[in-house]
């Protein structure tokens, strides 16, 4: 079985009463800052055995009574519900030493356990178990140090409250940039931010991590006290322990620019046009976009182009090619980052179950755009053949070629940092509802992705050799990918770090 595929076994065949029993052991060892929920469904006997509706016993044994609520149902809750699994019990930890306590009864007792943020994981599992789901929720510290220019943030926050309440004070720690993305999940897989062209991921700009590590110690991590486990924090998601909270350099921002343009079908190849020459041409480093392509209603293709630059007005010509271009829904203004953030919802309709797959080009060649806008207009007939309603979707970012050259340190990923091997990411989009269709989609977009490789291979593209980013990779991804040249290396702290692969009860990448 590939490593996936064991994964998600392990995890289901967890019995359910030894994981409530490990629930009871984690609510007896947290402190009363921390709390944990269960769910509320079929408790008729247990709410007779409790006395109210809100409460169930721990266990049939202890006769201590806990509250269920909607706290349950919100921690296990994600973006998109095929990433959604009712855990055994949901816990709230507030403090390190909580998570120490919790980590430490996890690894004793052999329970699968999922680590959320902002519940945004794409791939089934990555965030969610049926065992103990850890919520960081409580992790939600937002401290701007005005002397040193950092940014602490709890591991619990989403980035949209970041921005709301760092505005006002004119700085930013810069992280996603649509709404509802967690801060922890983002930034351990690297973090492509607006001002990314700038200053480089959101990786790049993290100064420590406070880490509780899979043998539960609590600890400081930064490039000078512990070298190898910060490479390994920046980029490797979940392998080396639990991130509760994050300082980030912060840098000033003010009111930017910019907003969402649509496009309709008799106006793509104009806008393909703009795009191409934006990818090659742009040098602004304030500049960015992400464009996509999707059907409409009725099945025709639709080109969506966010704009994004880092001033209350661009200079002439940044993006003037895409303004000149016929739109059927524009808003664009200038405008503070919390609006234009809020100007690309992404809200689902409930039930909707998703996966992100993704691609690395070297550049977003006129061949490319062709390509990836035939993919539309093939795939998105043949998904609402499966299922009326389901939708394929591709969104492209170029960014600059000195967008890796921000750090002068080795980070887990990308393993290539190479001004001269500039890559940029594509992310592939498909949604549905019935999880009977969970498989077919996933092989669509298996299949895409191997057409898109061999269209970029004839456009001399040897994308093979090029890193793709995690947090947009689908689970079937092997992590030679995605960790590259790294891999050895991480491998070897992962053993130091985590002997016992504690992390590897939880869901996520995995480094072998
Ligand atoms: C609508 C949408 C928009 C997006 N926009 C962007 C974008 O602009 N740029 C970009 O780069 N990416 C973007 N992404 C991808 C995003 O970075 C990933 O989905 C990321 O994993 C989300 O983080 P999260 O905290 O919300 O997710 P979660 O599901 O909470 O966590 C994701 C992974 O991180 C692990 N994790 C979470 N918290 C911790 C922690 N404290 N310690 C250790 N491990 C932890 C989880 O166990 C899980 O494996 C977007 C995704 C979506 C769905």
């Amino acid at each position: 079985m590939t490593s996936w595929k064991t994964a998600f076994a392990f995890a289901s065949l967890f019995p359910a009463t030894l994981a409530l029993q490990v629930c009871t052991e984690i609510q007896q060892a947290v402190s009363a800052a921390s709390a944990v929920y269960y769910p509320c469904g079929n408790l008729t006997l247990e709410f007779e055995a409790c006395g109210t509706e809100n409460q169930r016993p721990l266990s049939a044994a202890s006769g201590v009574c806990s509250p269920c609520s909607g706290n349950y149902d919100a921690n296990n809750a994600h973006w998109v519900a095929s990433s959604t699994q009712d855990a055994a019990c949901t816990v709230e930890p507030a403090t390190a030493a909580d998570v120490s306590a919790i980590i430490k009864l996890l690894g004793k007792t052999r329970t699968p356990f999922a680590v959320k943020s902002g519940g945004h994981a794409t791939n089934p599992g990555y965030s969610s178990t049926p065992g103990v789901q850890i919520s960081l929720t409580r992790f939600n510290a937002i401290k701007y140090d005005k002397k040193k220019e950092t940014v602490v943030l709890g591991a619990g926050l989403i980035w949209d409250n970041v921005y709301a309440e760092l505005e006002p004070l004119g700085v930013v720690a810069p992280g996603g940039r649509v709404p509802g993305v967690g801060v922890a999940g983002f930034t351990l897989g690297g973090g492509y931010n607006w001002i990314s062209n700038g200053v480089g991921l959101t990786i790049d700009i993290v100064l420590e991590y406070q880490l509780v590590t899979p043998k539960g110690d609590i600890e400081s991590v930064t490039a000078e006290s512990n070298p190898d486990l910060f490479f390994a924090l920046s980029g490797a998601g979940n392998n080396f322990g639990i991130v509760t909270q994050f300082t980030f350099q912060a840098f000033p921002l003010g009111q930017v620019w910019g907003g969402l343009l649509i496009h309709e079908a008799a106006d793509i190849a104009e806008f393909n046009t703009a795009f191409a020459n934006f990818a090659v041409k742009t040098t602004d480093p304030k500049a960015s976009i992400v464009s996509g392509f999707a059907l409409d209603d009725s099945g025709n293709p639709i080109a969506a182009n966010i704009m994004f630059y880092d001033g209350p007005e661009p200079p002439a010509g940044v993006f003037d090619e895409f303004l000149a271009i016929k739109n059927i829904s524009s808003d664009i203004s200038a405008r503070t980052l919390t609006s234009l953030v809020a100007s690309a919802p992404q809200t689902l309709p409930p039930g909707t179950r998703g996966y992100f797959n993704t691609m690395s080009f070297f550049e977003y060649t006129p061949a490319i755009l062709d390509a990836l806008l035939n993919e539309t207009k093939f795939w998105g007939p043949r998904v609402a053949e499966v299922e009326a309603g389901a939708l394929a979707g591709y969104h492209m970012e170029p960014f600059l070629s000195t967008l890796y050259t921000h750090n002068s340190s080795d980070t887990a990923w990308p393993f290539l940092r190479s001004e001269s091997q500039r890559f940029v990411p594509l992310q592939m989009q498909f949604t549905w509802n019935s999880p009977k269709h969970d498989t077919i989609m996933r092989e669509f977009m298996e299949q895409s992705a191997a057409h898109l490789t061999h269209v970029a291979n004839e456009d001399g593209q040897p994308i093979q050799q090029l890193p793709l980013y995690p947090n947009y990779g689908l689970f079937s991804i092997p992590p030679e990918r995605i960790y590259g040249t790294n891999l050895p290396r991480l491998r070897a702290i992962k053993a130091k770090v985590d002997p016992q692969d504690v992390m590897g009860l939880a869901g996520g990448w995995k480094l072998w």
